[in-house]
């Protein structure tokens, strides 16, 4: 099967196996497994941070952040179509008791700067206290351009607000732009990075902030049940991810290049542009889940339901030869409603 659903399919390599393996073992929870130690220190320098803290999940970590950065009926404002807010179950308001304040996103993953603003609540009773600005790099794929990060940065510091950045999947955009991580992260307050996705690990994230943001994340990660015991072996997987495969996520990126230009050019399938590892496309006739099946007979799997819109990912897993394979399925598809009807029908 060649598996397009996600990024985090992803088996561990030979060579992350044998680095899990050997890993050096602790109890986490009592704070001394070193392999989670050595991840939490090599992240949070790579990311420019103080400390960072190693959870089971990007849900969890962005969980973290929110309930460390905002109080009880505190406020973070954040995109309509961001993960934190629509994906991850309102975690943030059902164990935060924090309120979303969510405004659109723009077709590039930014919202716009006035919105943003106007969004902001003014010091008075009626209001819950806006604490937080939650953006997403890289957003449906797309990378967000550095000076507009810049000016959110601008923003939120006339106002007194925090930055938090859900950067799931931000080592895409890390090599979509070819600098450097503290480039992306530089102004946020904290950020919360899957290993689990592009850089290939089975399971974990990372979020990175000050010593004191940090401090209050692990409170309530012990809180969510989220404190883990013998992690290491996870962690090991994670830094290996950080240090081996970030900087071949371009291949990923070429891959989805070929990808969409070999589906540029069919009647029945119409294909957004991708600047990362995701592109998203179209059936012209009918609904996705129609193709989602063709493609599954012939071993490849897909996302997409009953809307004509469906997305691809290129991962670790999936090299130039299944691209060229996907091509060729997709080229033989028939749609439903162009089949010649069988006697049966
Ligand atoms: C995947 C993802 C997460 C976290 O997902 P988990 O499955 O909980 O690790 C958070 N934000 C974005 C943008 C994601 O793509």
């Amino acid at each position: 099967m060649i598996d397009l659903r996600s990024d985090t399919v992803t088996r561990p390599s030979n060579e992350m196996w044998d680095v899990m393996r050997s890993a050096p073992l602790g109890d986490d929870v009592l704070g001394d497994d070193p392999s989670v130690r050595d991840l939490e220190e090599f992240a949070a320098e790579l990311l420019g941070y103080e400390a960072a803290v190693f959870a089971s999940s990007g849900t969890q970590t962005n969980l973290l952040a929110l309930m460390s950065h905002c109080d009880r009926a505190d406020e973070y404002i954040v995109g309509q179509h961001a993960h934190t807010y629509r994906w991850e179950g309102g975690g943030a308001a059902v164990f935060g008791s924090i309120q979303p304040q969510p405004l659109v996103n723009n077709p590039d993953g930014t919202i716009d700067l006035d919105l943003i603003e106007a969004a902001v609540k003014p010091n008075d009773p009626h209001y819950a206290v806006t604490r937080l600005l939650a953006l997403e790099n890289t957003w449906n794929g797309h990378v967000l351009p550095l000076s507009y990060q810049a000016e959110a940065r601008a923003l939120v510091d006339r106002h007194g607000l925090s930055m938090h950045l859900d950067g799931a999947r931000m080592f895409n955009a890390v090599a979509a732009l070819g600098g450097q991580p503290t480039d992306i992260t530089a102004p946020y307050d904290s950020v919360s990075v899957c290993l689990s996705k592009g850089l290939g690990a089975p399971v974990g994230s990372i979020l990175a902030g000050s010593r004191e943001l940090i401090g209050k994340a692990r409170r309530h990660r012990k809180r969510l049940g989220g404190g883990m015991r013998q992690a290491g072996m996870l962690a090991a997987a994670g830094r290996y991810g950080l240090e081996h495969n970030a900087p071949h996520m371009t291949i990923d990126h070429d891959n989805a290049a070929r990808l969409a230009q070999g589906l540029a050019g069919l009647e029945s399938i119409t294909v957004d542009s991708t600047e990362t590892n995701m592109v998203f496309a179209s059936v012209t006739v009918g609904s996705a889940a129609d193709l989602v099946g063709y493609a599954e007979a012939n071993g490849v799997a897909l996302l997409g339901g009953e809307a004509p819109g469906f997305r691809m990912v290129t991962h670790l897993d999936v090299n130039a030869a299944d691209v060229d394979r996907v091509i060729e399925v997709f080229s033989q598809w028939i749609p439903a409603s162009d089949r010649p009807h069988s006697i049966n029908d």
